[in-house]
């Protein structure tokens, strides 16, 4: 699992320990075990947020881990071209390499610990694909794509392309340096992270070694879920067993605790965790297909908009491919 690692975590800011006196750790909710999937042109999904209230969700709607995927030859697989509007999509690869593209000229691959942020408002058409070379020689591939939610006000904004390359993370060690922090977007204990979100998110890539616990500040005004990208852990005081495919969803408090098992299995040095937060919405959300709007009529227009090319054209040079 390359993204972005460090030589030395004890050479990274710290973030603190939460003060137990002062600290109100986060309750353990629920565990849910994502089934897999197929997307866009048959390449292989976790369906991270199934059997998840959106409630529980908000401001997030859905999330995919692709693959994790060893392809042959010939057998890498991407997504046509389709629309959006109402939302955010987020795609973080892990390993290997995704073209994206889409029709206000956005675009570019996204590789090893790149994130792209793409702001859909009033309408976009985009493809995924992984390019060229990479279908030739096949090879390693793994991410994770996020849905974010936009409140009413902000669904008609303009589209908007983020691409945020790995060395723009901000990279941050526990208080024992038992855990590796990426921070994509938002901000823990007030590092910042890359990312510009509409409304308040915050996005980590968190790598915990072999026997490391973290307790990581978060603030109330957020939820707390926590996917596991690999390996075997517990979340919550009480340490609640978890592993590969499965969410945490935290109730409310200052803070949430994981702990990775001392030994992990073959297919991870490291328990690798998605740490998402955001401040709910709270609106009412009809979602379906690749539209996320308030209302049934909202996505019956986006359909009529979408047939009649409202959203945007796929760019001249792709017309036929
Ligand atoms: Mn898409």
């Amino acid at each position: 699992m390359p993204a972005v690692t460090v030589d030395n975590v004890l050479a990274l800011e710290r973030v603190r320990r939460p003060d137990p006196a002062t600290t109100e750790l986060r309750p353990v909710r629920q565990v849910t075990t994502a089934p897999h999937g197929l997307e866009g042109e048959g390449f292989p999904v976790r369906r991270a947020f199934a059997g998840v209230s959106l409630a529980d969700l908000d401001p997030f709607v859905h999330m995919d881990q692709m693959g994790e995927v060893e392809y042959a030859p010939g057998e890498p697989k991407g997504t046509p071209w389709h629309p959006h509007r109402g939302f955010e999509t987020v795609t973080y690869m892990i390993d290997g390499t995704f073209q994206h593209q889409d029709s206000i000229g956005g675009g570019g691959l996204i590789t090893n610990g790149a994130t792209q942020w793409m702001t859909a408002g009033a309408g976009i058409l985009h493809i995924e694909r992984p390019p060229e070379d990479l279908v030739a020689s096949g090879g390693l591939f793994h991410g994770i794509q996020l849905w974010v939610n936009l409140p009413r006000r902000d669904k008609w904004v303009p589209p908007r392309y983020q691409g945020i390359e790995p060395h723009t993370a901000t990279l941050l060690s526990s208080h024992d340096g038992g855990a590796l922090l990426r921070v994509i977007a938002g901000e823990v204990d007030g590092h910042k992270g890359p990312g510009v979100t509409y409304t308040p998110i915050t996005l980590v890539h968190a790598t915990l070694s072999p026997g490391a616990r973290l307790e990581l500040p978060w603030p109330r005004r957020l939820n707390a879920l926590v996917y596991v990208l690999a390996g075997r852990g517990t979340v919550g005081e009480d340490g609640r067993p978890v592993q590969t495919g499965q969410l945490a969803v935290f109730g409310t408090g200052d803070a949430f605790a994981v702990a990775a098992d001392a030994t992990q299995d073959s297919s991870t040095s490291a328990l690798e965790l998605l740490v998402l937060g955001g401040e709910p919405i709270a609106e009412p959300v009809a979602a379906y297909g690749p539209f996320v709007m308030n209302t049934r009529d909202e996505l019956t227009q986006a359909f009529e908009d979408f047939h009649a090319g409202r959203l945007g054209s796929i760019p001249a040079e792709h017309i036929g491919h």
